[in-house]
């Protein structure tokens, strides 16, 4: 039986409407000028985005992907090198670490789907060289224990931050901690733009300008190539489109943190759906609003059923991927991140949805266990 979709889960076009005169205008100006390559959009948008995290500088690059890469590069890690990060995440978060030449090491994370802080001091060995806490979901990392074992230990901290635009870890702006920031602007993000693009936060000068090297195929000026280098660059197109976005991302922003309150009490009293509780230090920002469910494929086939679409992030661990293999990981060795991979179902909480959409999902999540 298919009633058709009565709530999808995502929708960019009905985020794109009421905007639509903006992005064109903005995108027209860029035609008109014609500085497609580092055009002075791209150099705006990183002073506003650096602003808006709390730290001195952003370097726009192509995506998400490529900021991991390039953050592990310009630290100078790579062959022979460990990395800590989690296996629960977008492969990004440690496809980066294998593609320098490291050796990507995984550690279970918590009820909260980040890094779980107690068992990152087993994993470092002599090899170690950093630490990529994921702030999965939009949800701060635990920071002040991630950091104090990086310092004991003397590593890095790079943060994923792709999930996260905007969230606060003890009020401060996740992205300002480690020593860089990660962030994806995929069309599917937070703050999005129309195509790929990612953005590195950092307070460091030095580190600020090896990355514009190292975006633009190594080049110091127009003819000076001082490392080998790929293209990594934001295009000023997408660069005026997130400029123009910024504008309502602290709305956007709210709305989704409203959507999320409203599961939560909504779905507060089943003890069968384990609903994200923020707490009281910590400001998420809900790219994805993931609850943990008994029965989740049957669930989810009743949702799709009422017309409601749901998403899993992400069903298969990375450890466990074909790509994982060579690194030697079995079933079990991550039992936390393998347990929710099984339960783990994400809500349409986009900022545009209607009060009578919310109701609708958490109604029919509430007759399923009530009923069914
Ligand atoms: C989306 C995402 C990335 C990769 O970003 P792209 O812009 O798609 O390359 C990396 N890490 C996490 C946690 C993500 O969600």
């Amino acid at each position: 039986m298919s009633i058709g979709t009565k709530v999808p889960y995502v929708n960019v076009a009905a985020q794109h409407s009421p905007i639509r005169d903006k992005l064109l205008a903005a995108v027209g100006n860029v035609i008109d000028h014609g500085q497609f390559i580092l055009g002075a959009e791209v150099g705006e948008f990183e002073r506003c985005f650096a602003e808006l995290c709390g730290v001195h500088y952003a370097i726009g690059v192509n995506s998400g992907t490529d900021a991991l890469i390039l953050a592990l590069r310009v630290l100078g890690i790579g062959l022979g090198d460990e990395v800590i990060t989690v296996a629960n995440s977008f492969v990004a978060s440690a496809s980066c670490i294998a593609l320098v030449g490291a050796r990507p090491v995984f550690v279970d994370v918590r009820e909260d789907l980040n890094i779980d802080p107690a068992l990152i001091e087993t994993a470092i060995t002599s090899h170690t060289r950093a630490i990529i806490p994921v702030h999965l979901t939009g949800r701060p990392a635990d920071m002040d224990s991630i950091l104090e074992i990086a310092q004991a230990n003397d590593l890095y901290v790079i943060e994923d931050c792709s999930q996260a635009v905007g969230a606060e870890y003890k009020g401060r702006c996740i992205g300002s901690f480690g020593t860089l920031g990660c962030f994806s602007m995929h069309p599917l993000k937070t703050l999005n733009a129309c195509g790929d693009g990612g953005t590195i936060t950092t307070k460091d000068s030095e580190l600020c300008e090896k990355l514009k090297v190292l975006r633009n195929v190594g080049h110091v000026s127009r003819d000076e190539v001082v490392v080998w280098s790929g293209n990594s660059r934001l295009d000023t197109l997408q660069a005026s489109i997130l400029l123009a976005k910024l504008e309502y991302l602290g709305e956007w922003t709210k709305k989704r943190r409203t959507n999320a309150r409203f599961y939560q009490q909504r779905l507060a009293d089943l003890q069968t759906v384990q609903v994200p509780i923020e707490k009281p230090h910590e400001k998420a920002v809900y790219h994805t609003f993931v609850i943990q469910v008994d029965r989740r494929e049957d669930l989810r086939d009743y949702l799709a059923d009422m017309g409601i679409r749901t998403a899993i992030h992400y069903p298969l661990p990375i450890h466990l991927q074909k790509a994982a293999e060579a690194l030697g990981y079995k079933p079990g060795e991550l039992p936390v991140t393998e347990r929710q991979a099984e339960r783990v179902l994400s809500l349409p909480v986009y900022p545009e949805l209607e009060t009578h959409q919310l109701e609708y999902v958490a109604g029919n999540i509430r007759s399923f266990y009530e009923h069914g």
